[in-house]
């Protein structure tokens, strides 16, 4: 019989499910760009960054290996903005990443900074047992093929051919924006929100904060790596061009919502699930702890759009309920197991006020273009907006353009 508990079978799973199979260096080395070596020309320019996001660091580090002289003024304590991996929530060491989540193999930007750091690769998906679709009140056990074609329905996301092309960082993804962190150290100044940026034909001045103190910093470039959903806050003077301004004010920011429960074990195994599902919600439930060691296991829901924003509006503890009520459904069992849980609204994230923003073409140009001396990164200023790739794609970019500025 399929659902009952068979513990020779269940050892087995759990031996497959821990197993923390790394991907070679050499896919890495396949499918990492090379790297952008930036040549200065002339003197060096003292460069002003706000935001230590991958957007904003990137941009900072190329800059810096080519002689420039960087600040980066971070609003908050740590480094990494919609790169999180939540840390201390979980019993035993288990981790689960509250923003970026998974790499496709052919984000290429992505991966060279993956290997340039030396952090190592897993699978994201399992490659053992199926997945779930619920729909229609339904569960359904599919393999691969169905179940991400059910995801690129519901959500039109198409994660291709294999589950072997999706991967995560060992020991969490925001050990990539530590690594940058650490590369750009006291360059960074955390806690440092900005508040004003003025700038006239030969210089850019920006205020920001300290402890609420207000400090100025001088510079020859500004790069803006903050999302225009926390710009909108930040006085400039004299104003930006009036289709900048109009950007700043109108672009749409999506919303996105993780839930996760603690469980006291991966109950899900014991059916012979790997503990990932789509839904009709549509909402997708992650197994992030697949391939982390021990008993205990996490199962997540992962909230876009109108059914975030429903969460986002809830209390707390109704989104807990809420979310364990419906992920009973779909892997039944959580009522019993659940030990706890915690939810990441990125709408009410003081730094992010929402997760992501699509620009069409004639946005993007909007977007990209520099103001004076103010060059603008970030995801929403890129053609692979809410990817990681596209908050590195926009650093080297802005890199390059100030690199090359007279
Ligand atoms: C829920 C979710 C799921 C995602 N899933 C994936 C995924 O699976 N794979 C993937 O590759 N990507 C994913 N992404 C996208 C990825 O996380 C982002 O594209 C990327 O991290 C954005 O980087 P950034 O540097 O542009 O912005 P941010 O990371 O937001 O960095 C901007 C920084 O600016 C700071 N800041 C804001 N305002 C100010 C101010 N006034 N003064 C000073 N500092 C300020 C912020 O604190 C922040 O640190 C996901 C994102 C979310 C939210």
């Amino acid at each position: 019989m399929r659902d009952r508990y068979n513990r020779r079978e269940f050892l087995k799973q759990g031996t497959l499910a821990t197993a923390a199979t790394l991907i070679s260096a050499s896919v890495l080395d396949a499918c990492a760009a090379q790297p952008l070596q930036l040549e200065r020309r002339g003197a060096a320019k003292k460069v002003v960054i706000m935001g230590a996001g991958l957007a904003g660091m990137s941009a900072g580090y190329e800059l810096m290996q080519a002689g420039h002289d960087v600040t980066i003024l971070e609003a908050r304590t740590r480094p990494g903005g919609r790169v999180f991996t939540i840390r201390d929530a979980f019993a035993d060491g288990l981790i689960a990443e509250a923003g970026a989540g998974r790499i496709p193999m052919d984000h290429d930007q992505t991966l060279r900074y993956v290997k340039l750091f030396n952090l190592q690769l897993m699978p994201f998906y399992p490659s053992e047992l199926p997945f779930v679709h619920y729909h229609d009140g339904r569960r359904e056990e599919v393999q691969w093929k169905p179940f991400k074609e059910a995801l690129n329905h519901y959500l039109g996301l198409n994660l291709g051919q294999s589950s072997a092309n999706w991967f995560k960082i060992v020991g969490g993804n925001d050990l990539l924006p530590k690594a940058f962190a650490a590369k750009l150290s006291e360059k960074i100044l955390y806690g440092s929100p900005v508040r004003k940026v003025e700038q006239d034909e030969r210089t850019v001045r920006v205020t920001f904060t300290q402890a609420g103190a207000p400090q100025t910093i001088s510079g020859d470039r500004l790069v803006c790596a903050i999302p225009y959903t926390t710009l909108r806050d930040v006085e400039i003077s004299p104003p930006f061009s009036k289709g900048k301004q109009q950007m700043i004010r109108e672009l749409h920011y999506d919303s996105a919502s993780r839930v996760y429960f603690q469980t006291r074990k991966k109950y899900w195994l014991n059916k012979n699930l790997n503990g990932f599902a789509i839904t009709d919600h549509p909402m997708e439930v992650w197994n992030p702890a697949h391939n982390q060691q021990g008993q205990r296991g996490l199962l997540g829901a992962y909230l876009r759009y109108e059914k975030s924003q429903a969460i986002t509006a809830m209390r707390d503890g109704e989104r807990l309920a809420w979310t364990l009520e419906y992920l009973e459904k779909v892997f039944p069992g959580l009522h019993e197991h659940a030990e706890g849980g915690v939810t990441k609204c990125w709408d009410e994230d003081e730094w992010a006020r929402g997760a992501w923003a699509h620009a069409n073409f004639f946005e993007l140009l909007q977007i990209t273009k520099p103001e004076g001396r103010v060059h603008f990164a970030g995801e929403h200023t890129s053609a692979n907006a809410s990817w990681m790739q596209g908050a590195l794609e926009s650093g080297n970019r802005v890199a390059k353009e100030i690199n090359e500025a007279a």
